[in-house]
């Protein structure tokens, strides 16, 4: 059997053998270290962290082509999570910083298996600042992956050399491209991506590739996001939104943005992306209490893991992985 190549889609399903090689368990300390790191870093910055929900009646719809799961919660229709954005919302009434390590489920479409960057199940360190701006948020999200770098280069040399993983040093000031000029970039490399959509998955690759640091990516356009991204009031059609992508091919790290808070504004936005109100009955009316403005955003875990340990796939930066269209354990 090949569980030796932890690539191989046979290491995924004959799990109970990969987990026992010498690889994985070089990636799974690093793992250790960084979820370590990042609670670290985070707590410094004031953050307090809570328990993530894992059902509920109603979760994130902007995710990109992926379908929810629904459950019978006693009669009731309830999904599964596939993020908590709603629910940051939510704390953030009662503390001004919080974060969780967010379990999340999304039924990606079977061919996101060939990006390598695409899992069923995977997890987030989700956080959501009050009364802060998506500058705020971008310089957070610097300082939190210099840090995390930082640290598993000093804790787990070790490990990466045994990984082959020569891992540079981040620094900060990291680049930051408009959506816009993100599109120009690719359109002068001959891909041919609209100004008024997300970034498909290939052409997310080659930006990642032409880059040899971390950098940001934002503005994105309106309807490319959901309906909890800001739109920017004195820029109609542009959203305070952003991504931060690994360099080296990687792909996307990070998705956050300034939350559009008021009733009529979340109302508005859920008629343009085509949601309905109807299943976000606690949510409107929380909006219609008042909530206050707020800025998050989500790094996922196994990607971080992926690209600090230089790994084909991103079925390799998780003990237990899922990946779309594979039954495994
Ligand atoms: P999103 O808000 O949809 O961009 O998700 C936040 C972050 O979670 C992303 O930037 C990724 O790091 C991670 N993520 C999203 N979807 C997946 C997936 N299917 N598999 C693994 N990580 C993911
Ligand atoms: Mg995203």
């Amino acid at each position: 059997m090949k569980t030796q190549d932890l690539s191989s889609l046979e290491s995924v399903r004959l799990r109970y053998r990969a987990v026992r090689h010498h690889r994985m368990k070089l990636v799974l300390k690093v793992q250790d270290q960084i979820l370590t790191s990042l609670r670290d870093f985070l707590r410094k910055e004031r953050f307090i962290e809570i328990l993530a929900p894992i059902i509920g009646p109603a979760t994130d719809p902007g995710i990109r082509g992926a379908k929810q799961v629904s459950i019978q919660y006693y009669g009731a229709p309830f999904k599964i999570m596939s993020s908590m954005i709603l629910y940051k919302q939510m704390m953030i009434s009662s503390f001004e910083k919080i974060f969780a390590l967010s379990p999340n489920i999304r039924l990606e479409p079977l061919e996101s298996a060939k990006t390598a960057r695409h899992l069923a199940e995977f997890r987030q360190i989700d956080l959501e600042m009050a009364y802060a701006s998506y500058d705020d948020a971008m310089n957070l999200a610097e300082g939190l992956l210099i840090s995390v770098v930082r640290d598993v280069k000093e804790k787990c040399g070790g490990e990466l050399k045994g990984l082959g993983r020569e891992l540079t040093e981040v620094y900060g000031s990291f680049k930051r491209l408009t959506h816009k000029q993100a599109v120009e970039l690719l359109r002068s490399n001959g891909y041919m991506v609209s100004y008024v959509e997300e970034i498909p998955w290939d052409a997310e690759a080659a930006l990642s590739a032409m880059h040899e640091a971390p950098f940001f990516v934002y503005d994105y356009p309106l309807v490319s996001r959901g309906f909890y991204d800001r739109e920017d009031p004195n820029r109609p059609g542009i959203l305070r939104d952003f991504d931060m992508l690994y360099p080296e091919g990687y792909g996307e790290a990070i998705s956050g943005g300034e939350r559009e808070h008021t009733y009529e504004g979340v109302l508005k936005r859920m008629k343009l992306t085509g949601v309905d109100p109807e299943e976000y009955g606690w949510y409107l009316q929380m909006l219609k209490e008042g909530v206050p403005h707020s800025v998050g955003f989500g790094i996922g875990v196994e990607r971080l893991t992926r690209w600090i340990c230089g790994l084909k796939t991103i079925w390799e930066a998780v003990p237990f992985p899922k990946v779309p269209g594979i039954a495994s354990p």
